[in-house]
């Protein structure tokens, strides 16, 4: 790819080239692999040119906000928390249409979990808890996975990952059995000592139509048990694909039906590939800025 986008970056992080000063120093996320995993050209820009759009999608910036409540529910043990975050969203600012969506959201999560909530009533083991561990070693050098566990609670004596999602639709439940981010944070959990018993996946729904809404339309919590076998299979298989992300791969092309539900990429990409680098440079420039190292 010579002329394109992908060749300005080619010199970033092929593990042939790393010192071991340096392969010390290297992580990665769910995040980076999960993006890889969709287009190779996607994770190119994100995460070799370090790009992400200007203004933060409304889905992301809804999924972060929800956390924040989330966070406050299980932390402070105060329901009215997250209302008083509410409220200061709103006297700062906040666009006032995820305002009222979240606090729709958080009224109805209220009305269907209740304080009998397992959640809640749980002992809470951490919450929002950073992490970073070494991924399998597949003998290429050390490369460490960093992420954060939104809550770990003891239920009738088994200690459960809990992550909130938000979302349009409602998952299947063999959609998230498959889903390997769990999997993976779970296997980090167990690295870290903590005995994780499974996932929960507990979700709240987005979209607010015109008609009345059932609860159990709008909320469902899936709990699913990992097994030691499986943590370590998808541990060393996003590892090899973590691997696969930083080394000089080309960085080509993976359009299908996901680039419009899941990719901000799309004028830069077509302009890269119809036109030239600089073209999908001056889209880059415009509406896109450096991200922020974590
Ligand atoms: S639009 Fe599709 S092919 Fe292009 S970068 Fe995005 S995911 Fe890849």
């Amino acid at each position: 790819m010579g002329d394109d986008v992908a060749s300005t970056c080619r010199h970033s992080t092929t593990r042939h080239i790393l010192r071991e000063s340096e392969s010390r120093l290297m992580h990665t996320s769910w995040s980076e692999i999960d993006t890889y995993r969709q287009c190779a050209f996607k994770h190119h820009v994100r995460y070799k040119l370090e790009k992400e759009p200007k203004r933060t999608p409304r889905s992301l910036q809804i999924g972060s906000m929800w956390h924040v409540l989330m966070e406050l529910v299980y932390d402070s043990n105060d329901l009215g928390a997250p209302v008083d975050q509410l409220k200061q969203w709103r006297s700062e600012g906040q666009d006032p249409e995820y305002v009222e969506l979240l606090t729709w959201m958080l009224d109805g999560y209220y009305e269907k979990w209740g304080v009998g909530d397992p959640l809640w009533t749980g002992e809470v083991e951490a919450i929002e808890l950073e992490f970073e561990v070494e991924l399998p070693d597949i003998g290429w050098g050390p490369l460490n996975l960093k992420g954060a566990i939104d809550l770990l609670v003891w239920i009738d004596n088994r200690l459960w990952l809990v992550d909130h999602k938000t979302g349009a639709e409602k998952p299947k439940t063999q959609d998230l059995e498959l889903a390997d981010q769990w999997t993976l944070y779970v296997w980090a959990a167990r690295q870290l000592g903590y005995e994780v018993f499974g996932s929960v996946h507990s979700y709240a729904k987005t979209r607010k139509l015109k008609r009345t809404m059932t609860l159990e339309e709008r909320f469902e919590r899936f709990p699913i048990h990992r097994t030691d076998h499986e943590c370590e299979k998808v541990a060393r298989e996003a590892t090899i694909q973590a691997w696969a992300a930083k080394s000089e791969n080309g960085a080509p092309r993976s359009p299908g039906d996901h680039c419009h539900f899941r990719c901000d990429l799309i004028d830069v990409c077509i302009a890269d590939r119809r036109y030239d680098e600089r073209m999908a440079h001056q889209i880059l420039d415009t509406e896109f800025k450096t991200r922020e190292r974590k």
